[in-house]
Parts: C-alpha cells; structure tokens; sequence
C-alpha cells in the first residue's frame, strides 16, 4: 500500500484519538497562545505533502516548489518567487541581493524583527551596515520624511543607501497593521533616490485580511517581500521572498551561501501551498478572537490595558497586581494555557489555527481566576 493510501485510510475511518494523533503528538498544553508558531498539520496538509510531486530543486527540477514560487509572485504582483526554510533567511537573503556591493547599508525600523531577532546577521553574514530609526509606537511607522532624509549622500565617508525596510504586519509594536497608502507613499519616496523597499511580511497575510487589500495591492509600493508560511498559515515550515527576477536571481546566489538550496523540498513546499490556499480567511477568525480574550483582559478589571488589531496582544500587569510575571504565567500554565512572556514584564498572547472559541473561553476564564 502506498503511504498515500494508507494515510488516507488512517484519517477517513481512525478514531477521534487517531485522528489526533495524525495531526498532533501526545501531550500538549489545552491552549498554547505563545505564538502562532505553534501550530500543526492537519491531515488534510499531511495528505497534500504525501501527494506532491517532487524533484532536485537545487537543479531547478521540483514542481511543487516551483508552483509555490510562482503562485506567490503572482499573488503579489512580482516577477519570481524563492522558497526558503525560514524568514530569517528569506529576509537575509533578500536583503543581501539588494545589498549587493561593499559598503551597502540598509534603513530600518529599531524595533523591527530584523534589527531586534535576527541575531544581527545583516551585519555578520551580509557585511550590511545599519541604520536604525525609531518607529511611532502608535502607527508602528517609521515617518517617511524620516526613511528619506535617512538616505545618505553621495560622499565617500558615508556607507551607500542599498535598501529600506518596514514589517508588516509589526510584531514587536503589538501586531499593527501599516496600510497600502503608506506602503504606496514611502515606496515612491524611496524610489525618488534610486532605493528599493522591502517588506519583512512574516505576516502580512494578516495584515491583507485586516485591510480587505490583495497582497498586490498592499506590496505594490515594494521591490520584495519576504512572507512566512509558518506564522498564522499554519505550514510546520517555509518561507517565500518574492520580487523581480533580478532580485530573485541575487537571493538564490545568497541563499546558496547562506546555507544553500534544498533538495525534493516539494515535501514542505506542499505544506505551504496548502496553507495559502486554504487558510488565509480565516486569519479574520484569529483576530476576532484575539479581541475577544483582550476584552476579557480589560473586562477582568484589573487596568490591563490591551487594544490587539490583529491575532498578537501585548500587555503587561498593573502596578500593585499581587503577582508577578513569572508567577502569572506558571500559574496560567499549571492549568494548561501558555502565554509567552517576553522581555521580563511583557507577556504576548498570538491567536491561531489550532485555538478556538472553547480554548479561548478557557484562557480567558484561568487569566480572570489567576488574576482575582
Ligand atoms: C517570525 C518572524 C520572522 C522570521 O521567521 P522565522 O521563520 O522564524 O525565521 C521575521 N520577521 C518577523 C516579523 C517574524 O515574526
């Protein structure tokens, strides 16, 4: 019997616990709001990954890999697509092909992914030098008289302006969303001195949902964009950077040196075309629901002050709570729900795929209890 069938006749006639066990491993948290990270395969992204024809895609022969590629270009208006393992090496890379000679610097947000977690490989694997400009903690924006005036000279102590960056959706400034016209505006601001925009898009499928714009819309304003398969989408793995053939071209080289290509990666690009097809509506579900819990955060009475706009939250306890971070998350644990806490006294709660209104209602009733 081929694995094929044979998964398909685990999943139409397993049992419940079978059918979890296709779709999940054994023991885990009732509800995991760490990060939309967390999420796994459901049977029906299994069976497509068992499906997918594959090939050496390093030889440029893996149709699954190519129909992921160039269904992302086109849904963003670009030329080509290229698969990646992870965002941060779809944004390396990305970054890189722009930054293609000495001395290059990139302009980005201070609070960007890229700057904060990335481990500062721009700098130690791209020779990109950095130019770090605070955001507006309301809008999660750099202004754009700020990107342009940002843009160096041309003098020989300056580093060359190669590249600007934004992120969207924001993580780090609580999930923002940063809108076409803006993309639209700063795009042309920067093409105005000769300077490409690319957007880190971990998710900005998010962002498309909360807009009501197609990703080609939203991204028209920028030369690339580096999307994640692995955030709210649900793929176990995956990222895309798409843009012209040029860029592409530069990226696959950097790619080859960063760690190089993959080979029948037809396997996880399946994943990933699932996950586009299949999972981008109801990102509105996640941030439906990501309000509903900050409602009942604020409904809890205890001065939490949380506004989400899409599926993250970011707070933090009240001055005079009597608990502190580390108790309220163990406490919150103990009863099955995981919150992230990150930077000592933040907490982070992302909504996803595999929480819904029963986790949620369950969440927001142990968040009340371990308050009270
Ligand atoms: C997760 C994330 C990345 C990097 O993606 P990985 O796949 O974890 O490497 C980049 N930017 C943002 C905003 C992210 O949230």
């Amino acid at each position: 019997m081929s694995s094929l069938s044979l998964l398909s006749r685990l999943s139409s006639s397993a049992s419940p616990s079978t059918r979890r066990l296709l779709s999940s491993s054994a023991s885990r948290p009732l509800v995991d709001l760490r990060s939309d990270t967390v999420t796994r395969p459901c049977a029906d992204m299994y069976s497509a990954m068992l499906s997918a024809p594959v090939g050496d895609d390093v030889f440029g022969e893996d149709p699954t890999v190519a129909k992921l590629e160039s269904h992302l270009a086109s849904l963003f208006g670009k030329e080509a697509g290229l698969f990646f393992p992870t965002g941060t090496q779809s944004n390396l890379c990305g970054l890189m092909a722009h930054c293609n000679s000495r001395s290059s610097e990139i302009i980005l947000g201070s609070n960007s992914h890229l700057c904060l977690y990335e481990q500062g490989g721009l700098s130690t694997l791209g020779s990109i030098h950095s130019r770090q400009l605070p955001e507006d903690p309301e809008t999660a924006q750099v202004p754009i008289d700020a990107f342009v005036a940002g843009v160096r000279g041309d003098d020989p102590h300056y580093p060359r302006t190669a590249v600007a960056a934004i992120e969207n959706t924001h993580n780090v400034l609580g999930g923002k969303v940063l809108p076409a016209s803006y993309i639209s505006s700063l795009g042309a601001a920067l093409a105005a001195q000769d300077v490409p925009l690319h957007i880190d898009g971990a998710r900005i499928f998010n962002a498309c949902v909360k807009l009501n714009v197609t990703p080609a819309e939203l991204c028209a304003g920028a030369a690339s964009v580096s999307i994640c398969l692995s955030k709210g989408l649900g793929s176990p793995v995956g990222s895309v950077l798409v843009g012209s053939k040029h860029v592409v071209g530069l990226a696959r080289r950097a790619r080859k040196a960063a760690g190089g290509g993959m080979r029948q990666a037809g396997v996880i690009a399946a994943a990933g075309l699932y996950a586009v097809e299949n999972n981008v509506e109801r990102l509105a579900d996640d941030h439906q629901r990501a309000e509903f819990l900050c409602g009942k955060l604020r409904e809890a009475g205890y001065g939490i002050e949380v506004a989400p706009t899409t599926n993250l939250c970011y707070f933090t306890l009240p001055d005079g709570c009597a608990l502190d971070s580390g108790a309220f998350a163990d406490r919150c644990k103990e009863r099955g729900v995981l919150v992230g806490l990150m930077y000592g006294e933040t907490f982070r709660f992302a909504t996803h795929k595999d929480v819904d209104d029963e986790g949620l209602e369950l969440a927001a009733k142990v968040f009340a209890d371990v308050l009270r």
